[in-house]
């Protein structure tokens, strides 16, 4: 085990990033350490470096979204050995309020957010808690299974538990990037029909429709409603999920909703959320729910469906950099050159 190691770090004061040679962590009490293999860079990432989300970090090593091998196992952990393939947590619960007593974890009132409070995996090694790994199973790719922490995870949790997608739901995505490819991909295993694919970039809607969308629409077409409308043989949409976080395409997705449907929110953004007229909105009984996260169970899920050859992520690796050009990466996502999915770090 070497001394020293490779990381990334964001200096909060300056907005700034560098590259150090720091010490190699100890697992505590119930922690291993894992040689990173690789960590997805995610929007939240570059939302920390562009001053839009709160540091609580003088200093912080970045990257939430890993795959590795745990490299040293810490005091009173069981059931996790050196050399076991896991996927950290990006999360670690405090353990004690209201929701963590009642075991709702992804509730916990004071939850610690890898890359944010604790130090991330963009390095060489990184310290995990043994309650949050999940196994990777030996016919999973190690850069697929970096995607299942929160880049596919995310959308999956949207799917399957906020927006409760059945089979056979018109499903509608407004925003087919990185999250909207992945509801697209997910709400297709979950069995809805049809899919709709809706966005400003033609590109993203082709991809869009490789992946599993039935139909892919402009989102500025004037006859987007008559489209969608024909496509689901006149009842509009059970679910209408919203990747991109503005005004506009929220509202879009609202009011293509069928009666009772669900409008789902899972792009981040601080405008104010437009949901139309009280009247069309009460009257047709239409929903509005909010989404973040997932649980570690969804990890799980995943790499099982992977394992199984149930969801291919392979067209979801844009590209790898090595840990010195990170910043590369950086630059690729902030200016979605080539619109990618993820972008992976590789230590
Ligand atoms: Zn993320
Ligand atoms: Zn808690």
């Amino acid at each position: 085990m070497p001394a020293t190691m490779l990381a990334e770090r964001f200096h909060a004061a300056t907005r700034t990033i560098t590259l150090e040679e720091i010490k190699v962590p100890e697992p505590g009490p119930g922690q291993v350490l894992i040689k990173v293999a690789f960590c997805g860079i995610c929007q939240s990432d570059l939302s920390l470096i562009e001053g839009h989300f709160p540091t609580t970090l003088d200093v912080v090593t970045q990257g939430h979204e890993a795959s590795g091998v745990i490299a040293k196992v810490g005091p009173g952990v069981h059931g996790w050995a050196e050399g076991d393939r896991v996927i950290p947590s990006a999360g670690r619960p405090c353990g004690q309020c209201r929701a963590c007593r009642r075991g709702a974890f992804t509730d916990c009132y004071d939850l610690h957010l890898m890359a944010f409070a604790y130090d991330g995996a963009w390095a060489e090694y990184h310290v995990a808690q043994a309650a949050g790994l999940t196994r990777i199973p030996d016919n999973v790719d190690m850069a697929q299974a970096a995607l299942l922490a929160d880049a596919v995870s995310t959308p999956f949790a949207a799917v399957v538990r906020t927006a409760q997608v059945h089979v056979g739901n018109a499903v509608g995505v407004w925003g087919v990037g990185g999250v909207g490819t992945h509801l697209v991909q997910l709400a297709k295993a979950a069995g809805a029909v049809p899919i709709i694919a809706v966005d400003i970039n033609d590109v993203a809607l082709e991809r869009a429709k490789r992946l599993g969308a039935d139909y892919t629409f402009r989102s500025d077409d004037k006859d987007l409603g008559a489209k969608i409308r024909e496509a689901t043989g006149g009842r509009m949409l059970d679910v209408a999920f919203d990747a991109v976080g503005i005004r506009q395409t929220v509202r879009q997705a609202i009011d293509h909703l069928d009666t009772n449907g669900r409008a789902v929110s899972v792009g981040l953004s601080d405008q104010d959320i437009d949901a139309g007229p009280f009247l069309q909105f009460n009257l047709q009984r239409k929903q509005l729910r909010g989404h973040l996260g997932y649980q570690s169970i969804d990890i799980g899920i995943l790499a099982e469906m992977l394992s199984y050859g149930r969801l291919d992520l392979s067209e979801s690796i844009s590209q790898i950099v090595p840990l010195s050009r990170v910043t590369d990466g950086i630059e690729a996502l902030a200016s979605k050159k080539g619109n990618p999915i993820r972008i992976l770090v590789e230590p």
